[in-house]
């Protein structure tokens, strides 16, 4: 782990299933940078039931995405805490196009702007995954309840079925990863997330890694692509 250097904000884009979840652990791991996931903060807000987790939770058992607005006050507390100082990795977020004008402004005018750190857009990368590929990646993940690992009963089989590899844990099937849930978050994000690259793409910022490649292979490419970049 190099704790040494500052890598600044990183947005990893991609549809469900692309393996941003699993890139982002690994980029966490290597520099020591907390992984901002927008569906865990908000997965544990409905656990917890407080009012965003109430207002949220109907909506994201139907695979729709959250209203922008109810999103900004919990990422921007996170972004806020200490552990972000160095650097963070943002999973899940953006997810339209107002939210990524959203926050390269917060990031710029708010987050940096008074701090010695300076001026520090984010470092956008998109995990290229085919519509076929993602149904069947999704249909198949398997999740750790207790360490959150990511499993793949056709892919990426844990030793023993069912049981996580690290600590044993039963594993758990998302309750939004059923094949008529995962359509619609697919078709929302062809509808509201593909404009978010678009829109980084126009400013010239949106590196493409071959999100089909093995999953060693990917994290070979995001991690070789992101040491070139990180410059703060
Ligand atoms: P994920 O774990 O990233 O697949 O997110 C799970 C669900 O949380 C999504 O299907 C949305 O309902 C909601 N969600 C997560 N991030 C966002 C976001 N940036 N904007 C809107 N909704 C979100």
């Amino acid at each position: 782990m190099d704790t040494s250097r500052s890598t600044g904000p990183i947005v990893l884009l991609g549809p469900p299933g692309a393996g941003k979840g699993t890139q982002a652990k690994r980029i966490a791991e290597q520099y020591g940078i907390p992984q901002i996931s927008t569906g865990d903060l908000l997965r544990e807000h409905v656990r917890t039931g407080t009012s965003l987790g109430l207002q949220a939770k109907d909506i994201m058992a139907r695979g729709e995405l959250v209203p922008d607005g109810l999103l900004y006050d919990m990422v921007a507390g996170r972004l806020r805490e200490a552990d972000c100082g160095r650097g963070f990795i943002l999973d899940g977020f953006p997810r339209t196009a107002a939210q990524a004008g959203w926050l390269d402004a917060f990031l710029e005018h708010q987050l940096f702007d008074n701090s010695k750190r300076g001026k520090c857009l984010p470092i956008v990368m998109q995990i290229d995954v085919g519509y076929n590929e993602v149904l069947r990646r999704l249909t198949g993940r398997r999740t750790c309840p207790t360490c959150g690992r990511i499993y793949n009963a056709y892919l990426q089989p844990p030793r023993v079925e069912g049981v996580c590899d690290l600590d044993g844990s039963k594993l758990v099937i998302r309750n939004d990863d059923r094949e008529d849930v995962i359509r619609e978050r697919l078709r929302a994000y062809e509808e509201q997330t593909r404009p978010v690259a678009e829109y980084f793409e126009r400013k010239g910022r949106l590196i493409h890694v071959d999100g089909s490649l093995p999953v060693d292979q990917v994290s070979e490419r995001v991690l070789g692509d992101l040491e070139r970049r990180v410059i703060c």
